[in-house]
């Protein structure tokens, strides 16, 4: 019995396709993606049927072949697969979408990108009209007794079905490619294209073909003869690591995925291996690349699949956005990956696999840190960025990670912190319980602050980072009876405020004229002179801005909307140290000029040691020291 039949496709709209053609036109590549997408599918089902019986013919090659035709202008995705007959092309290629083929012209108007048409309305077989004006499908159905089958449609909703010539099991889908999409046509931009989404489909896929040198026999004298043949080209690798178990796999294998992947980048850290089935599906690797400091960081580096075709490198939303600057890759069927933004941040299995990472993550940092610690203190620069911007952003990251995240001090020691608590809670707490924890952010700059800190013992950490401002925030919105400051916020004694108010060896009237000298030698009304009683050996002046002050400056910085701050001139404070010998001897200096030389002389060392002296001021320095030698 022969096939003949004319119809037209079921949708109530007089032609969908120019719709589809033009709306979709931004990312029209993934047509290829949906047809051998179709193709693995199918290949699948077949041997799915074999494996149960319930197919006895055999299986044979089952490469999905893509191939061109640059004379007839055809591209055509050949697959082995399970086929269609004739009522099977009526019910699954003609019904279009019938799940929604009105909603979908209808909404057609509101989506934003050609996947999410495509995923919602099941148009995938469809989007092949976005590159071609003539599709055909010559397919035979592996049931017994099927006859070949081939339809042919315009683009227009008429179609064609006819007896097919196909004589082996399986679906050639034939794209005669339209004028525009001539870029289709040409086998770099289809290699492209295939490497980017078929990369590590579960059945090969061979395109084109290439030339391998092959031995031939000798020649007369004895050396051996090659020729050429022609060999199959398999793209993909068909069973890439994510899908395998953790425990069949070596550090090698991890590190070699890891260079397949990201050709030119440092070896990672160490890496995550996802696998979880229920209650949502999911495997994957994700690595934790070598970052330092550096502030150029690399979003979107985890790729996204499912059922190892590729989908995107978007994977907000599906991962925490503190561990977006991971690499690596998650694989799940069970993301929605076709729908809308808005929908994606409110499906519950998204929002489960985002606690499902974050979770994983804690306890594998966790278990780093308590099988090897020295290796975990040797990591912290890079691991601590991501750590801390965790902590910051999900209370549920802080509550496992303050347990693991690390506190380093100026002696490149690392304490929990607990342990640094524990360390410092006797020497600097303040006169009303207050636990102080004294920290610099330029180790150099505020040398001579950490020396007075440490001449009392104090410990001063080093945060450094870019992200440490937001994690002192929220290390005193944690930490109850803490405070942070910085340690040039003001001189030691006044940083942590004890009982016992540090003895002034000066007079009063002998304070005064010292701020009056101070203040005539400096002439600048930002900085602000005041008299402290420090150790004799501390130095005779120190330049100080409030911690509070200086908060708010670098968060109006930052665009913190704190800009009333951001306008204010920079204030400090001038705290010059009565009990130093140098400023008796400007007391004891009878001779007016000499003492606001001496004064000035000071006030400049002060910000040199600082790195505040700058410009015409630090030329003046420079040529009054001269004089003075
Ligand atoms: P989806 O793949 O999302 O179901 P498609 O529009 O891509 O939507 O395909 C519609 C149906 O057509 C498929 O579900 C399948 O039954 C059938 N089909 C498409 N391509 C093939 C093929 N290469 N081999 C066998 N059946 C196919």
């Amino acid at each position: 019995m022969a096939i003949q039949e004319k119809g037209s496709i079921s949708i109530h709209t007089e032609n969908i396709f120019p719709i589809i053609k033009k709306f979709l036109y931004s990312d029209n590549e993934i047509f290829l993606r949906e047809l051998v997408s179709n193709a693995v599918d199918a290949t699948q089902k077949i041997k799915r049927l074999a494996s149960l019986g319930q197919y006895k013919g055999e299986l044979e090659d089952t490469t999905v072949e893509v191939s061109l035709n640059e004379e007839q202008k055809t591209l055509t995705i050949s697959d082995k697969g399970i086929g269609m007959t004739a009522e099977e092309i009526k019910k699954y290629i003609n019904q279009i979408a019938f799940s929604g083929a009105t909603e979908f012209v209808e909404k057609f108007k509101d989506a934003k990108d050609a996947n999410e048409l495509i995923g919602k309305f099941g148009l995938g077989f469809y989007s092949a009209f976005m590159v071609a004006d003539q599709v055909e499908i010559q397919t035979l159905s592996y049931q017994d007794d099927a006859l070949p089958a081939r339809w042919i449609c315009d683009g227009s909703t008429e179609f064609e079905i006819t007896q097919g010539s196909r004589t082996i099991r399986g679906t050639d889908i034939i794209l005669h490619i339209n004028k525009e999409s001539e870029e289709f046509l040409d086998k770099h931009r289809i290699q492209q294209i295939l490497d980017k989404y078929a990369r590590f489909l579960p059945i090969p896929i061979k395109f084109g073909t290439k030339t391998e040198s092959v031995e031939d026999g000798k020649d007369d004298e004895g050396k051996p003869k090659y020729k050429s043949i022609e060999a199959d080209n398999i793209i993909n690798n068909t069973n890439p690591i994510w899908t395998k178990a953790p425990a069949d796999l070596k550090d090698e294998d991890y590190l070699g995925f890891y260079k397949e992947l990201y050709p030119f980048t440092d070896d990672p850290l160490f890496w995550i291996h996802l696998n979880v089935d229920y209650p949502f599906n999911l495997t994957g690797i994700l690595y934790f690349p070598q970052v330092k400091n550096d502030v150029d960081f690399q979003r979107n580096k985890i790729k996204l699949f499912s059922r190892q075709v590729f989908i995107t490198e978007e994977v907000k939303d599906i991962v925490p956005e503190f561990l977006m600057l991971l690499h690596g890759v998650i694989d799940s069927p069970d993301i929605p990956l076709n729908v809308s933004r808005s929908f994606l941040q409110a499906d519950s299995n998204v929002k489960k696999i985002n606690n499902y990472i974050t979770k994983k993550v804690a306890d594998k940092l966790f278990d780093l840190f308590k099988k090897d610690r020295k290796a975990y203190e040797d990591k912290w620069q890079d691991i601590g960025l991501f750590v801390k911007y965790g902590m910051i952003s999900e209370e549920k990251f802080y509550d496992k990670a303050k347990e693991f995240a690390l506190l380093e001090n100026t002696k490149n020691e690392h304490f929990t912190i607990e342990e640094y608590n524990e360390k410092i809670k006797e020497n600097q707490t303040d006169k009303d319980d207050n636990l102080i924890i004294l920290y610099t952010n330029d180790v150099l700059k505020q040398d001579s602050f950490i020396q007075s800190a440490n001449k009392k013992d104090y410990d001063v950490l080093v945060f450094n980072s870019i992200i440490d401002n937001h994690f002192i925030n929220q290390l005193e919105q944690k930490l109850e009876k803490t405070q942070l400051k910085r340690v040039d916020a003001d001189i030691v004694d006044k940083l942590i405020l004890k009982e016992e108010a540090p003895a002034h060896i000066l007079t009063e009237d002998q304070v005064k004229s010292v701020k009056e000298v101070f203040e005539k030698a400096i002439q600048k009304g930002t900085m602000h002179v005041e008299v402290e009683s420090l150790g004799p050996d501390d130095a005779p002046v120190h330049v100080t801005m409030d911690e509070f002050m200086r908060r708010m400056k670098d968060m109006a910085q930052l665009g913190g909307g704190m800009s009333f701050y951001g306008s204010m001139p920079d204030n400090y404070k001038v705290a010059v140290n009565g009990n130093h010998p140098l400023i008796s001897r400007i007391i004891h200096t009878e001779n007016a000029e000499e003492k606001t030389q001496l004064a000035k002389q000071a006030y400049d060392l002060a910000l040199l040691s600082q790195g505040l002296l700058t410009g015409p001021e630090l030329t003046d320095f420079v040529n009054r020291s001269y004089k003075m030698i």
